[in-house]
């Protein structure tokens, strides 16, 4: 149970990894209270997200130990002096993405990456300190925040206020950054046209959102790529028209099979989801001549990849992108707002709900061919 003290440190538990390879453990940790420009946030539910594993194996740079997850919704519990934007009780999601609408970036409309608060890789606060602690050590968050923990400070510009009597508490977790990430890929990164043709490698969450968005911009063909037969039910539930499951396929590549399905011409987009340093190239492969778009999402823990180069030269784009290129103020509340009105159905992607205690096995859950998204209730 967790407990305020007189010095306002909060105790309570959360979920650590120790070093790159070790097994996670529940931890009694403590939280100190928020700076000037933080908020202390009780935590209701977080999910789990690909990324998260990779934490665990030291991306994007070996910090340990770290207190796991950066999908969740919580309740501001208190705010530094210099907070106006939340206020102790307001509902919130974290976003590793932050959004100054001031700096060049924020203002060129053509990125959401601003530079002022660049995404927080370091897994300190802004000033380069933790809020928590274990054992007498220093925690690190993941990206912004530490959503595997009853209580985590994250500053205030990487929040997001939300309307609980809007959207479910669980979907806002999922928003807060696979789903999304696919989804605005697809219609903000990409900005999929009406009638083209998509193609999406990898079906876990991520990929259900580009699916969801392709269709949603209009995409008349959606193949889904996957090798979790699973898949295939799971893909049209979100608007996938073609399944391939690459296994069946003893001699093909996946781009080949992507080039037979679409008169050997490729698709205008394809979204990699996988994070699998072979299948960028892949995508690349897998894009039309001229104009075809293969768009990288899905993030891995490779330092380089190799690429083709004769579809760069025949006018394909190879880009990447993070968090779908969605700027957290004002693109997330759009999404948000297609939930309300039942324009996006989220509840297709729980699979797995848990509890705190046992978050320490949740890789594990990960393996599960069902698995698509694991919620974590606190
Ligand atoms: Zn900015
Ligand atoms: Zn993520």
């Amino acid at each position: 149970m967790s407990k305020l003290s007189d010095s306002k440190v909060i105790t309570c538990k959360a979920v650590v990894c120790w070093g790159i390879g070790e097994a996670l453990k529940l931890e009694e940790i403590k939280i100190e209270p928020p700076k000037s420009t933080e908020v202390r946030v009780k935590i209701l539910y977080a999910s789990v997200c690909h990324t998260d594993l990779l934490y665990t194996d030291g991306f994007p740079a070996p910090a340990f130990p770290r207190v796991l997850g950066h999908e969740g919704v919580g309740v501001v519990e208190s705010v530094g002096e210099e907070v106006t934007d939340v206020k102790a009780g307001d509902f919130v999601i974290p976003t590793y993405v932050a959004q100054c609408e001031d700096c060049e970036n924020c203002v060129s409309g053509k990125t959401n990456l601003c530079l002022k608060y660049p995404i927080p890789l370091s897994g300190l606060m802004t000033d380069g300190t933790s809020r928590m602690s274990a054992r007498g050590q220093r925690l690190y968050h993941t990206i912004s925040c530490s959503t595997w923990s009853e209580y985590m400070v994250v500053d205030a510009i990487y929040v997001l206020k939300i309307d609980p009597s809007i959207i479910d508490l669980p979907h806002a977790s999922f928003l807060s950054c696979g789903f999304s990430t696919g989804f605005g890929a697809a219609w903000k990164e990409a900005g999929v046209e009406r009638g083209s043709s998509v193609a999406v490698l990898g079906l876990g969450a991520v990929g259900l959102g580009a699916v969801e968005g392709a269709s949603k911009q209009g995409a008349a063909r959606i193949i889904g790529i996957d090798k979790n037969e699973r898949k295939r039910t799971k893909g049209k539930a979100f608007g996938m028209t073609d399944f391939l499951n690459p296994d069946k396929y003893d001699h093909k590549s996946i781009s080949q099979l992507v080039k037979e399905l679409t008169d050997g011409t490729g698709v205008d987009y394809c979204f990699e989801c996988t994070g699998a340093p072979p299948l960028i190239n892949e995508s690349l492969l897998a894009i039309k001549m001229g104009k075809g778009q293969a768009i990288v999402i899905g993030a891995g823990n490779y330092p380089t990849v190799k690429i083709s180069s004769q579809p760069l030269l025949l006018g394909g784009t190879l880009k990447g992108s993070i968090f779908g290129g969605l700027k957290a103020k004002t693109d997330l509340p759009v999404i948000i707002d297609k939930c309300k009105n039942k324009e996006i159905q989220l509840d297709e992607l729980l699979s797995h709900e848990i509890s705190l205690e046992d978050a320490d096995k949740v890789f594990d859950l990960m393996k599960h061919p069902d698995c698509v998204k694991i919620l974590i209730k606190l």
